[in-house]
């Protein structure tokens, strides 16, 4: 076996002198040390090794939380003037646009993903996050507040709120959009002037380390960002665990978000958990069967299914049923799979191959209970993680494809009548992230939006996302919100403050 990035024929990865290097150490305190323990990370369109990346340790938390704690409690950080920490996320946003092709080509190598979408997506909402965050560090506010005290007589008070920098942060970010969501937790983190220590996924921890090396590029200092690659239950709950810990940003499974809150118990650490979902996308009748089909390809194929957001329980009014399947399969079926690299690829592969084997587990199951597959239900190839756009019908609300985030390319259909039936299988779910209903009525819309129990709703589309749009979930998708202003409340505390005079 060659090199393997001989692979690939993407120029850009081979011009990547970052990936060239092969061997990754531990990012801590403004630059990369070797380390004792080194972990392989596995391209997922072939199962060929792409690098070797520390496998950190607590010890190695014990250093980062420190070299952020330092730098948090120090000067040039902690007197900084909010239009200085404004300019330096100018100055990374420029960074990341400068290297968004090598940022993006690294995160197709080591998540599969379609290039196109990792340049647009995850790399242009990125650099447009930082710019958006830049803003807002000149912009942080408290209130002035009116007080009652009647004591001691002659008196008087003047009060305020002012918003502060919660302190050092943990990020535990998962694989699906690795830099777009390590940049969520980071860019507002920085413009409030917090310090980060970031937990990348074991499957993607490249653009997390080359994002670390262009935050040290646009000015910021040693231990505003350290970056511990390593495995979720040894260097992930090390920094749960942690004192020196004041708020924890994560997203991911919600199996690994409810370890978290137990946890930061202890330490009465802050915690934002964005969570999974099993998010459902309702057509009314009066949709029309194409506009219907094609918005349920893109809401449960895109990223192959692997989004929080994805619309993977379809509801559609009977009389328009029969058409949706029937264009939804014919979408799936056409899909072409391949290599993210590939222009021609409509489809990549999934993150891992105990990834596929658990989406394909989940297939299986739905097949013996009685679901019928109209497209996909297989994988493809003989190497690389690849599962075709799976289209289910004649499953039943309790079946736990219904009742489990798959996190694949896996959809079911389910017909009903009534608009409040509806609404009652929508929310028959433990999760609440997002939920979309499709209809020209006006009135349905709006009668359905209060009703349904999710952190966003979507009339007419689904999964977009904006940074100015708060995102995150209710029951078991988590609480707080990253993006918008509330990504500010996320990482700053409120100070009351009260003058006599
Ligand atoms: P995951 O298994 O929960 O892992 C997420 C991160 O947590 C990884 O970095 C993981 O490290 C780390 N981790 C695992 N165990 C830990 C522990 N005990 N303590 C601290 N950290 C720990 O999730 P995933 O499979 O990477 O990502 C898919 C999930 O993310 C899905 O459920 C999806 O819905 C969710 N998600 C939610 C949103 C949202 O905004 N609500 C957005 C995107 C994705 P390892 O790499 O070692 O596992
Ligand atoms: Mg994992």
């Amino acid at each position: 076996m060659g090199h393997p990035l001989a692979e690939f024929t993407h120029g850009e990865v081979k011009k990547s002198s970052f990936l060239a290097r092969q061997k990754f150490g531990i990012f801590i305190d403004g630059h990369e040390s070797a380390t004792e323990r080194y972990y392989p990370v596995i391209d997922p369109a072939t199962g060929l090794e792409i690098a070797q990346v520390a496998d950190a340790s607590a010890g190695d938390a014990d250093r980062a939380i420190a070299s952020a704690r330092q730098t948090f409690e120090s000067d040039p950080w902690a007197g900084m003037r909010p239009a200085t920490r404004e300019r330096l996320l100018i100055n990374l946003a420029q960074l990341i646009e400068k290297h968004g092709d090598e940022l993006a080509a690294i995160e197709t190598l080591e998540s599969g993903k379609l290039l196109g979408v990792a340049k647009a997506i995850d790399v242009g909402s990125a650099s447009e996050y930082v710019r958006y965050m830049a803003g807002w560090a000149t912009k942080i506010t408290g209130s002035t507040l009116d007080l009652s005290i009647g004591f001691p007589p002659g008196v008087a008070y003047s009060a305020y709120t002012r918003r502060e920098a919660v302190g050092v942060v943990a990020a535990i970010v998962p694989w699906n959009f690795p830099l777009a969501i390590a940049i969520w937790k980071l860019a507002p983190a920085l413009a409030c002037g917090c310090t980060v220590v970031l937990k990348p996924a074991q499957e993607t921890p490249l653009t997390a380390l080359r994002l670390a090396e262009l935050v040290m590029e646009a000015g910021f200092p040693a231990g505003a960002l350290n970056v511990l690659t390593g495995s979720g239950s040894e260097v992930g709950e090390a920094l749960t665990r942690h004192p020196g810990i004041d708020k924890i940003s994560f997203t991911g499974s919600t199996s690994v978000g409810k370890q978290i809150a137990h946890a930061a118990a202890d330490n009465l650490s802050r915690v934002t958990l964005e969570l999974g979902g099993k998010s459902p996308m309702i057509v009314m009748a009066d949709m029309e069967a194409d506009v219907a089909a094609q918005g349920a390809a893109m809401s449960i194929f895109f990223n192959q299914g692997q989004v929080c957001t994805a619309a993977s329980r379809l509801f559609v009014q009977r009389s328009k049923i029969d058409e949706v399947v029937e264009r939804l399969s014919t979408i799936a079926n056409a899909m072409k799979l391949g290599s993210g690299f590939d222009p021609e690829s409509q489809m990549g592969p999934l993150i891992s191959q105990r990834h596929m084997q658990r989406v394909m587990a989940h297939i299986e199951e739905a097949k013996q209970a009685g679901g019928e597959v109209t497209a996909g239900g297989c994988t493809e190839f003989d190497r690389g993680y690849f599962v075709r756009p799976t289209v289910f019908i004649n499953t039943s609300a309790a079946m736990r494809i219904n009742q489990e985030e798959v996190f694949g390319p896996v959809v079911t259909v389910t017909p009903f009548d009534e608009a409040e039936e509806a609404i009652q299988l929508a929310n028959d779910s433990a999760f609440g992230l997002a939920a979309s209903i499709w209809t020209h009525d006006l009135h349905q819309a709006h009668r359905f939006i209060p009703k349904i129990k999710a952190g966003m709703v979507w009339v007419n589309t689904h999964n977009m996302l904006d940074n100015n749009l708060p995102l995150g979930g209710v029951k078991q998708s988590g609480f707080g919100r990253d993006l918008g202003h509330s990504a500010i409340e996320q990482f700053t505390e409120l100070k009351s403050v009260c003058i006599a005079y």
